[in-house]
């Protein structure tokens, strides 16, 4: 397995909808094992595959990580089937290291999607993982948390990223 580069905010793959996977063929399977790989390398609750240049409709999610453990997850063409609730807390992502905020998500979901193996699956998610899951979708619609965030909120976060950057090259 290969840990891919994860591209950052400011390359426009990051606005690409992720494309829906017809056909789980070897490189999607060889796709999703470098992604866990990489997620885990990066201790990542989840990765989408526009984030490592790759706008294919899917994501892997670590379902282990609240416990302590790794129970990495791929979804292929998921849909989100329903969100209740209201949750407010602090987000982040690998496509923007550094840098979180406080994010409205909905606290709970179900989700269903198919796996690497062609099976249709459900998870059903509270909290931190319905959480992760409303994050990834966004990354498959071409959205970043901070656009859930005001311009104002948004621009700040930008500028904490760039700070962020130019101490990680000094
Ligand atoms: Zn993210």
């Amino acid at each position: 397995m290969t840990i891919l580069t994860i591209k950052n905010w400011l390359d426009p793959v990051l606005r690409k909808k992720g494309a829906p996977v017809e056909n789980i063929d070897e490189a999607i399977v060889k796709l999703t094992e470098d992604m866990f790989e990489t997620t885990l390398d990066a201790k990542g609750a989840g990765l989408a595959a526009n984030q490592v240049g790759m706008a294919h409709n899917l994501f892997v999610v670590d379902m282990g990580i609240q416990k302590g453990e790794h129970d990495l997850v791929t979804l292929i063409n998921p849909v989100i089937t329903a969100m209740e609730g209201e949750e407010l807390a602090e987000e982040g992502c690998l496509s923007i290291p550094e840098v979180f905020a406080t994010v409205k998500r909905a606290l709970h979901v179900e989700i269903k999607a198919i796996d690497i193996n062609g099976n249709d699956v459900r998870y059903e998610a509270e909290g931190f993982m319905a959480r992760a899951f409303q994050h990834e979708m966004d990354h498959l619609n071409g959205s970043l948390f901070w656009d859930n965030l005001g311009k104002a909120r948004r621009d700040l976060l930008k500028r904490k990223f760039k700070k962020k950057q130019k101490e990680m090259v000094e």
